[in-house]
């Protein structure tokens, strides 16, 4: 995976936007994210940047993360009620499931579908900054109140 001076230059306007100082675990981390085609737990993150030859702790890229969070550069999700998945701000995905019967609403974080649109956008020759997936269907707790009426 080569890094291109354009995915850098990318990653220096983000910081630069976002007022956050240039330093080379911010950078990496972004470049990580940039190039992920779904979001990354952050041993995940942690793995890529030393893939790419750069010798940073967990706890640095941590920081890194968490700072680039605070910022709003990045997006930290809970996904699978208990891992924690990061995007670059913006293409994070929003599905939504809704209950067509009672309204409830759940975010649908999975990391497949993120792919899935993409992978989509990408035979399109598309870059993916932003999408959408609305469902509908009816939840648990409504279909059996609905069995319990029967
Ligand atoms: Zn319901």
């Amino acid at each position: 995976m080569a890094e291109t001076d354009d995915s850098k230059g990318f990653c220096v306007r983000l910081l630069e936007e976002a007022k956050l100082g240039v330093t080379l675990g911010r950078l990496e981390v972004l470049s990580v994210l940039r190039d992920a085609d779904a979001p990354l737990v952050i041993t995940e993150i942690h793995h890529r940047v030393l893939n790419r030859g750069v010798s940073f702790s967990l706890a640095s890229v941590y920081n890194s993360v968490a700072k680039l969070q605070a910022a709003g550069v990045v997006d930290g999700r809970v996904f699978d009620g208990h891992k924690k998945v990061y995007a670059l701000a913006g293409t994070m995905c929003q599905n939504r499931l809704t209950c067509v019967q009672c309204g409830r609403t759940e975010l649908v974080d999975d990391p497949e579908i993120a792919s899935v649109h993409q992978k989509a956008a990408s035979r399109l020759g598309f870059t993916l900054d932003n999408y959408t997936l609305s469902m509908s269907g009816v939840c648990q707790h409504c279909r059996s109140k609905s069995r319990l009426r029967k």
